[in-house]
């Protein structure tokens, strides 16, 4: 299916691996032009080198008329004003005229919530929240504008079944959730732009295995026999993949998605016990 989001420019933020990675191969693999950005610039030119050959791949797989998306990196911490000002900045990107922005930055750590202080509150709540709010403020008005937009948000499982050792994590996104909630039905949405949230579960990225190790720190298992017993407690007895995560994003990209909005999608493997 063609997505039909060729030529577009989309913005995705913490894409040097992992989820953030797989939204935008499946982006560039679509022919989206791209603007991503991580904190670490080896890693993240490693990432532009691959993105770049699966965009230069999948546009000689659709024909010798399709062009090469462009892909520009911005090495830089996206939760901080300079940081987004330098993607605004970037040369030969789009300024703030992104058609689709996708919000992504490292999770918040694991603990106690005995131990957070002021300070830990505000910097979930700057990652997990502000952040996001910040580029969606930054970019949807153009996007109306111009009559067409697309904002996901990568969440996570713990806004629908919070998890303990994540407190910061359940605190701050859900706090995102209610206010992307709003945004949705306000008068951007008869303007072409859409806001949905992606909910990971449990994904096989470097995050899982640092989640894995803080829970047998705290349970005095080791990493591999909670990554084992964690794997019990999926219906689909494995994890995700950052490829499947993509597609995903990428299909609530498309021009065949415009009529969802305000969602919360959540991938898990049919983790989550509810019916709804
Ligand atoms: P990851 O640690 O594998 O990758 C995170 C990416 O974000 C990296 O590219 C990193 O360089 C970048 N990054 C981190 N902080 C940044 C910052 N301040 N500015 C710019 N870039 C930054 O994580 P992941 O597994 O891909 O997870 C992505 C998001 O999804 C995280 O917020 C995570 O908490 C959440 N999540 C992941 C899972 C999972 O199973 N993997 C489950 C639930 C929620």
């Amino acid at each position: 299916m063609d997505l039909g989001i060729a030529g577009k420019w989309a913005l995705v933020c913490g894409a040097s691996r992992g989820l953030g990675l797989g939204c935008a191969q499946a982006l560039v693999e679509e022919g989206v032009h791209l603007v991503v950005n991580a904190r670490q610039p080896q890693a993240l030119a490693a990432a532009v080198a691959h993105l770049h050959a699966r965009g230069a791949a999948a546009a000689q797989a659709r024909g010798s008329q399709a062009a090469v998306p462009r892909v520009l990196a911005v090495a830089a911490d996206i939760t901080t004003p300079e940081g987004r000002e330098a993607v605004w900045a970037q040369p030969g990107g789009p300024g703030r005229d992104f058609d689709i922005v996708v919000t992504n930055a490292g999770g918040p750590p694991t603990g106690d919530f005995r131990d957070w202080d002021r300070a830990a509150w505000i910097r979930a709540v700057d990652a997990n929240m502000l952040t996001p709010i910040e580029l969606i403020k930054a970019t949807v008005d153009g996007m109306a504008a111009r009559g067409f937009g697309r904002i996901v948000n990568i969440t996570s499982s713990a806004v629908k079944a919070p998890i303990d050792i994540l407190g910061l994590s359940n605190g701050a996104r859900t706090g995102l959730t209610g206010f992307v909630a709003g945004l949705a039905r306000s008068p951007l949405a008869a303007q072409g732009v859409t806001l949905n949230n992606l909910l990971p579960g449990k994904f096989a990225t470097d995050r899982l295995q640092a989640t894995f190790a803080a829970a047998a720190h705290k349970s005095g298992q080791s990493p591999e026999a909670v990554a084992q017993s964690q794997l019990g407690q999926i219906p689909a007895r494995r994890y995700g993949t950052p490829q499947e995560f993509g597609a995903l994003c990428a299909f609530l990209c498309s021009v065949q998605a415009g009529y969802v909005n305000g969602q919360n999608l959540l991938a898990d493997g049919g983790a989550y016990p509810g019916t709804f």
